[in-house]
């Protein structure tokens, strides 16, 4: 799904671009509470990633001498932003795809469930095939957990169904830290009309290539929010300054605020953001290489994650993680960009390191005390019954009250009403319908519901514990940003407490 593109010091446009900058920009974005060292590993090896794309057959868009190309993107100092079109993710995809098949790598069908444990070591997974309707061990040596985002957990969003935060739940079960959860970036330009397209993403590369932001009396809002950047600061701040807008009832007849590209050339449009152009055209009927588009904020990605090394070891052997399951890169707000480099590089070194401990050890026992637990938490409840209430009423409910009480802007009140509504819901007992085709799909939706309710928790407690504003965590009890709160928050499920930020 990913539209905009990927960050890396190529130089390829701008001469005036470093490492240096990359990482300056990342941290300051991320406002100052990144892992460094981590951020470290992303910019320096962000370049030598995407090359190793090109030579695998991904085609980036050129610049007239045949180097990659690159723009600018939100809150950079530099061009740096590589891309395919607005359709960077799936090149990159298609790429890694096409090297899986030709590879010997066995895939194995289905939704992991839990992780099998040996007292602190993951030694294999739980998984559930809802084709089957069956659950299966798999056992290994090492598990690199790369299951993505959580953002369903919002009622507007731009994740795909599969983005219940599966792996921050199960990584939390097993005992796994998890590190700035309260950070959840809402992108400031998701889709507000028709009801069926709300959400989806309109890419921040509409903005990168000259897209303004107007509200209903035709003023340039950002002028007001961020004189400099305009509409290309940080994601948090055009977010807020676009939901303030709406609040203040200067909203479309959408309840968004207008995006406009009218003032470009329509060819450029249409060969800079062909998807872009074809998401309006078919979803709601907006030609936007002559009409404004309508958008409002929408939530994309959680900056937290699990807690890993440089090397993507977590506190748990044997287990490794990557990408937006994990958390510490990011800080509180991500560029755009930025996650795309963060999968290539730290994917590659899990696979790295995961390899090497498994040459180094012998598969893990698999205990028949946790098979059986498995079986009573997780399998039992999911039988055919008719009290209680279906897994997709839960998160509806669910959905509805994270995006009124744990969205952009936070109060102690709001967020403790939405976790006693959380412990509401998680008590209530599920329904689940009588064998049919769909039966397994519904017994999958129980599994998504229940890590759902745990990854809100999770945001919530965190959420509550930082009683101060940074990035995208704007309290409007604690509304300033609080030096002495230039620290982490590690949640598991003995404890939630801080740590230092970790500085290069
Ligand atoms: C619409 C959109 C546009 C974006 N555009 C950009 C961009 O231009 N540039 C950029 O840098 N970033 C962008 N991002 C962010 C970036 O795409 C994501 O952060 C990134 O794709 C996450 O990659 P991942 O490999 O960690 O997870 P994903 O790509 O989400 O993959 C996770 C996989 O795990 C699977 N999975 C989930 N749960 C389970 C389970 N229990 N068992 C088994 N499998 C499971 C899922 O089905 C999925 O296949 C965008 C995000 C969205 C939603």
């Amino acid at each position: 799904m990913a539209e905009g593109g990927y960050n890396a010091t190529l130089c390829n446009v701008d001469f005036e671009d470093s490492i240096e900058s990359h990482f300056q920009d990342t941290v300051s974005g991320g406002a100052f509470v990144n892992n460094e060292r981590l951020v470290r590993v992303l910019v320096e090896n962000a370049p030598g990633r995407i090359l190793k794309l090109e030579e695998d057959g991904a085609l980036f868009y050129r610049t007239s001498d045949g180097k990659i190309d690159q723009r600018a993107f939100g809150r950079q100092s530099h061009k740096r932003t590589c891309y395919s079109g607005d359709r960077t993710g799936g090149e990159i995809m298609a790429t890694l795809i096409d090297l899986l098949r030709a590879s010997n790598v066995r895939f194995i069908k289905g939704a992991a469930v839990d992780f099998l444990l040996d007292g602190n070591k993951v030694t294999g997974v739980a998984a559930f095939d809802p084709e089957g309707a069956k659950f299966f061990l798999i056992r290994s040596k090492a598990v690199i957990l790369t299951t993505g985002g959580g953002c369903r957990i919002y009622k507007i969003t731009t994740n795909s169904f599969q983005g219940t935060g599966d792996g921050f739940a199960i990584g939390y079960r097993a005992g796994a830290e998890l590190i700035d959860m309260e950070f959840i970036q809402f992108h400031p330009t998701g889709m507000v009309f028709p009801d069926s397209a709300k959400g989806i993403l309109v890419t921040e590369a509409v903005r990168a290539e000259g897209g303004i932001l107007l509200n209903s009396l035709d003023e340039r809002f950002m002028e007001k929010y961020a004189p400099d950047r305009m509409e290309l600061a940080g994601r948090d701040v055009v977010s807020r300054a676009i939901y303030r807008e709406i609040r203040a009832g200067r909203s479309t007849p959408h309840n968004g605020v207008y995006l406009s590209l009218k003032h470009l050339d329509p060819d450029f449009i249409e060969q800079r953001l062909p998807q872009t152009v074809e998401q309006f055209r078919d979803l709601s009927g907006v030609d936007i290489t002559k009409e404004l588009m309508e958008v409002s904020p929408t939530a994309h990605h959680i900056m937290g994650g699990l807690r890993i090394s440089e090397k993507t070891e977590t506190n748990l052997k044997g287990l490794f993680a990557a990408g937006e399951v994990t958390g510490g890169i990011h800080g509180a707000n991500r560029l755009g960009g930025n996650a795309l480099a963060d999968l290539q590089v730290f994917g590659y070194i899990a696979g790295h390191s995961a390899a090497h401990s498994s040459f180094e050890s012998s598969l893990g026992k698999v205990h028949d005390k946790q098979i059986t637990q498995i079986h009573r938490a997780i399998i039992s409840p999911l039988q055919p019954k008719q009290d209680g209430k279906r897994p997709s009423q839960i998160r509806h409910e669910l959905e509805e009250l994270m995006w009124a009480n744990v969205g952009i802007l936070r109060t102690k009140e709001k967020l403790t009403h939405a976790l006693k509504d959380i412990q509401r819901l998680k008590s209530t007992p599920l329904e689940i319908g009588n064998h049919n085709t769909t039966f397994a799909y519904e017994q999958l939706e129980a599994l998504q519901v229940r890590n759902m309710l745990i990854v809100s928790e999770i945001i919530i407690k965190a959420a509550l514990f930082r009683e101060e504003s940074r990035g995208a965590h704007f309290r409007e009890d604690f509304p300033e940003t609080n030096p002495s709160w230039r620290k982490n928050i590690i949640i598991s499920k003995e404890k939630i407490h801080t740590v230092p930020v970790v500085v290069f």
